[in-house]
């Protein structure tokens, strides 16, 4: 049992290195967000920057400033931005579509790659866009292709030469599990099979080297600890070893080698570029680049230790103080193994993260049973984590509720 009260949290804010980076958000005062995993909060300069955008920019070039103002460009310069944050050397992230449908077209990609093998390997637990998505690849696609789905620990073991790619999760978007990228890459390079890796649930948040882990595909979520607003377009990446050969099937204007000569026929681009199709969405694309442009200002050693430490605190009051409610810790007890967000369960969960929204603290249900709390350290706070921490202990002392109305 810890004595610590309040002011230990306090004093933890007053130290804190990354603190002033929560004034460059525009949050209300009488709320929490303990979901900016789920959707980050708004950078201030994301409104001046759209309003530039607008006012400025496509007021005054109209159709020029696609050249004038570099927005053709758009979906690769801060696609190299994002690089930068994830390990990625230059030319080989861009930014365009939702996850889902760049991991679709990745997906393709690698099935193409890797003509003669069927399996499409998976985790069972993964995010439900994911396995519907590799599902309707198989289904509508590649026919030939068969989905796999085993437990994320069994990966290794099902590994053989009939896998053509594996799907999985950096961090589990439930639990905050971090599966490890490099071991798995590196197992499944030995059965000459590609890893495709969804990182939305860690970019800008849990450190990545992309290059260095020998990855070869991965996609990831502009609006969550990126900053990048509503539907903010997501990215994804190609390694150098594949962009050579590697061929997507929305096969657009944009993915051209020379879209604006207007050829009947249709080249890929050389570099990343073949891996777009269509017109980026200019608006959401300059707020995802204010997003990113601040998360990368912040020293990422410093951001994995705060969120580190945010993630234990909460881990450590909640078992002092709401385990005795029921409520357990569903999220890996080592912090190496843990990305920035904590789930809890509860059979009340629902009921439990209603109250908690009614008294300002912003948590999310995970049916049947899951509280999850994103701990987004650029603008959650050590206190926060206390208060939430002691909301939810008064919630469930107070009103225990009747069990029936729960989740079995
Ligand atoms: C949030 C999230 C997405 C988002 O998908 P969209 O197609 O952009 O809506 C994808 N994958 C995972 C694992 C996520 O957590």
């Amino acid at each position: 049992m810890t004595t610590r009260g309040r002011p230990f949290y306090e004093a933890l804010d007053a130290q804190d290195e990354l603190a002033a980076f929560r004034d460059e958000f525009d949050l209300p005062d009488d709320r929490v967000f303990l979901n900016g995993n789920s959707l980050g909060a708004p950078p201030k300069s994301t409104w001046d920057r759209l309003s530039r955008t607008v006012r400025q920019e496509w007021h005054q070039d109209m159709n020029a400033a696609w050249w004038t103002h570099g927005w053709l460009d758009l979906p690769t310069t801060v696609g190299d931005r994002i690089g930068h944050l994830v390990g990625a050397a230059p030319g080989q992230v861009v930014v365009g579509e939702s996850t889902s449908v760049n991991l679709f077209k990745l997906l393709c990609g690698a099935l193409q790659l890797q003509s003669g093998r069927r399996t499409v390997l998976t985790d069972h637990d993964n995010f439900p866009s994911d396995l519907y998505i590799a599902d309707g690849v198989a289904h509508h696609v590649h026919p030939g292709a068969q989905v796999t789905r085993v437990d994320a620990d069994t990966i290794p073991d099902a590994l053989d030469e009939d896998v053509a790619v594996v799907v999985l999760s950096h961090v589990d978007y439930r639990t905050g599990r971090i599966l490890p990228m490099n071991e798995i890459n590196k197992r499944a390079h030995a059965v000459g099979s590609l890893v495709l890796w969804d990182l939305s649930h860690s970019a800008g948040v849990v450190p990545l080297a992309l290059d260095t882990d020998d990855t070869d595909l991965a996609v990831g979520c502009g609006y969550k600890y990126l900053n990048g607003g509503p539907g903010a377009p997501g990215y994804l990446y190609v390694s150098t070893r594949l962009l050579p050969d590697i061929q997507q099937p929305i096969t657009g204007w944009l993915g051209h080698a020379a879209p604006f000569s207007f050829e009947a026929d249709y080249r890929p681009a050389p570099g990343i570029g073949r891996l777009t199709t269509g017109c980026p969405p200019l608006l959401s694309l300059v707020a995802l680049d204010e997003g990113i442009s601040l998360t990368a200002r912040a020293d990422p050693a410093l951001v994995r230790a705060k969120s580190s430490a945010l993630t234990e605190l909460f881990i450590e009051l909640a078992g002092e103080r709401l385990a005795p409610h029921g409520c357990s810790v569903l999220s890996p007890r080592t912090p190496a193994h843990r990305g920035g967000h904590v789930a809890l369960r509860h059979r009340a969960a629902r009921r439990l993260v209603e109250r908690l929204a009614t008294e300002g603290y912003m948590a999310e249900l995970r049916v049947p049973d899951l509280l999850r709390f994103g701990l987004s350290p650029l603008f959650v706070r050590y206190v926060d984590v206390w208060d939430s921490v002691t909301a939810l202990e008064r919630i469930l002392a107070d009103a225990p509720g009747d069990p029936a109305e729960d989740q079995p």
